[in-house]
């Protein structure tokens, strides 16, 4: 005999809904109303972050960090401008100076490219690995 969880009549086994109230008798088993959650895909995120920085990490659901990353390298592209507008009427010794300034700008810049890819991976792995473990959205 089944017990109906929400009225308490009873019923034969075979019962699937309750003749009372027509609650199911047999309810699908918790594991189907376990969430899927999306994966992300570790080299999408790479892809979009090389083709714009920060772009891996709104794919990852981390809108702000990617928001903050493309504002951030915004500026060495606003630099590279100011830098070619003001060298063409600087003197010889002016200009080699700010050349390497310019280099040093550019190299931080090419570092922080490649840790930003680098962050969209690692933020690919971390969703899938509390995504599969607490079958939640990690953030
Ligand atoms: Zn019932």
């Amino acid at each position: 005999m089944i017990k109906c969880q929400k009225c308490g009549n009873v019923f034969p086994d075979n019962s699937r809904f309750c003749g009372v109230c027509g609650a199911q008798l047999y309810g699908p088993t918790p594991a189907l109303y376990v969430q899927k959650v999306d994966e992300k895909e570790p080299f999408l995120a790479i892809i979009f972050s090389f083709i714009l920085a920060g772009l891996g990490q709104i794919y990852c659901g981390k809108i702000a960090r990617g928001l903050v990353i493309m504002v951030i390298s915004f500026v060495p592209m606003l630099y590279v401008m100011t830098f070619a507008l003001s060298g063409i009427m600087m003197d010889h010794e002016d200009f080699m100076s700010a050349m390497w300034s310019f280099a040093i700008v550019m190299l931080l810049y090419l570092v922080f490219w490649v840790w930003q890819i680098y962050d969209a991976y690692q933020l690919s792995v971390k969703w899938n690995d509390e995504a599969e473990r607490t079958h939640t959205k990690p953030w």
